[in-house]
């Protein structure tokens, strides 16, 4: 079949996604936008299969299919929207935890029937959501009215400082109420280190649970994709090209492959060329950089090759130079894709 394909090795992906369960006790695998290219289901099943008890999802209306292949609970780790219809009812549900990151919304919960499972969010130097370490104490006074599951704590991606924050927001949560410390972003041996450290000498580490996406699903080495060359046409130096008919500024081919905008592939290195002073230069000199083409993910006889125009939809026109040999109609090149935003045609194991 032609288009954009992901090409897994099974067996080697599954050695991966086990090594990294074993190296973080109490992980949360997270599921959830594309399913980190392999869809949503695919993982819960692999959720289960690597015998997690929870798993996190991003939003609400991503429960369902999650928990149609994973028995166990489901952490949604976006804030509870309470003008969310689908939010409000799943609260209801015993196996679903909500994360709450506003006082208000705590309050409005456990002013509730039925006390709903919940994790509340401490606000990180992310400054994304949660509650500010100083309001925390007012958390306490709506605690006996949920199911208090925890603290979660989402930190931001670099190292510096990170342990610090961990240590200082956590040890303000715990002052407000004890309870299980759900972390992101901090490695597992911190988070093993803080546990301990924050239990004290004599004492069992404080529970805490890891939630992990990206370091478990997407493991280079068992993946690769390709892309379905569709058809390919010589064009001379100074013809034009495309939708947007930019003048070619070498003698090449034109590649045309699978994959656009509709399956998340964009630019890399988007260069410009916006006066006409560049592009006479870009002219005269056949260099493409400065015509202002644009680098590919895509690679073709071992080098990454630029894009003609900017990708659209369906498929792609990348340029060739002359001199090379062009690649066969229905031959597949190495396209690199970032998987948190791509959908590919086929997924292939093996
Ligand atoms: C998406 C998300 C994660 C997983 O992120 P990765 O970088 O893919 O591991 C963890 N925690 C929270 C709160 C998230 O929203």
């Amino acid at each position: 079949m032609s288009g954009v394909t992901l090409r897994l090795n099974g067996e080697r992906w599954r050695e991966h996604l086990l090594t990294v369960a074993e190296a973080i006790p109490g992980i949360v695998p997270v599921i959830k936008g594309n399913g980190y290219g392999f869809g949503l289901r695919r993982l819960a099943e692999e959720s289960a299969t690597l015998g997690a008890d929870t798993v996190g999802v991003g939003m609400p209306s991503e429960v369902d299919v999650v928990r149609e292949a994973f028995p166990g609970d489901v952490v949604i780790l976006s804030p509870w929207d309470p003008s969310a219809e689908l939010a409000r009812k799943l609260t209801a549900d015993s196996s679903v935890i909500t994360t709450v990151s506003r006082l208000h919304d705590l309050e409005l919960l456990a002013g509730r029937d039925g006390r709903p499972r919940v994790v509340v969010e401490v606000l990180t130097s992310m400054q994304r959501h949660g509650i500010r370490p100083d309001d925390l104490a007012q958390v306490a006074a709506w605690l006996p009215g949920v199911r208090f599951e925890g603290w979660t704590i989402h930190l931001p991606l670099h190292a510096d400082g990170r342990y610090a924050e961990a240590e200082r927001l956590a040890r303000a949560a715990l002052a407000t109420a004890p309870g299980t410390l759900w972390f992101s972003h901090l490695p597992a041996e911190e988070t093993a280190a803080l546990a301990r450290q924050l239990g004290g000498a004599d004492a069992d580490p404080v529970p805490v649970r890891q939630r992990v996406g990206t370091r478990l699903w997407l493991d280079r080495a068992s993946r690769s994709t390709t892309a379905t060359v569709l058809d390919v046409h010589e064009i001379k130096r100074g013809e034009r090209a495309g939708y947007r008919q930019r003048v070619c500024p070498a003698d090449g081919w034109i590649v045309v492959v699978a994959g656009g905008t509709s399956h998340g592939i964009g630019m890399e290195a988007p260069t410009s060329a916006k006066t006409v002073r560049h592009r006479a230069i870009a002219f005269a000199t056949g260099s493409l950089a400065a015509a202002g083409l644009a680098l590919s993910p895509y690679t073709i006889n071992g080098k990454k090759r630029w894009f003609l125009e900017p990708p659209h939809m369906q498929s792609s026109q990348v340029f060739l130079p002359h001199k090379e040999r062009p690649p066969r109609i229905g031959q597949e090149v190495p396209v690199e894709l970032r998987l948190t935003t791509a959908t590919v045609d086929c997924i292939a194991w093996n």
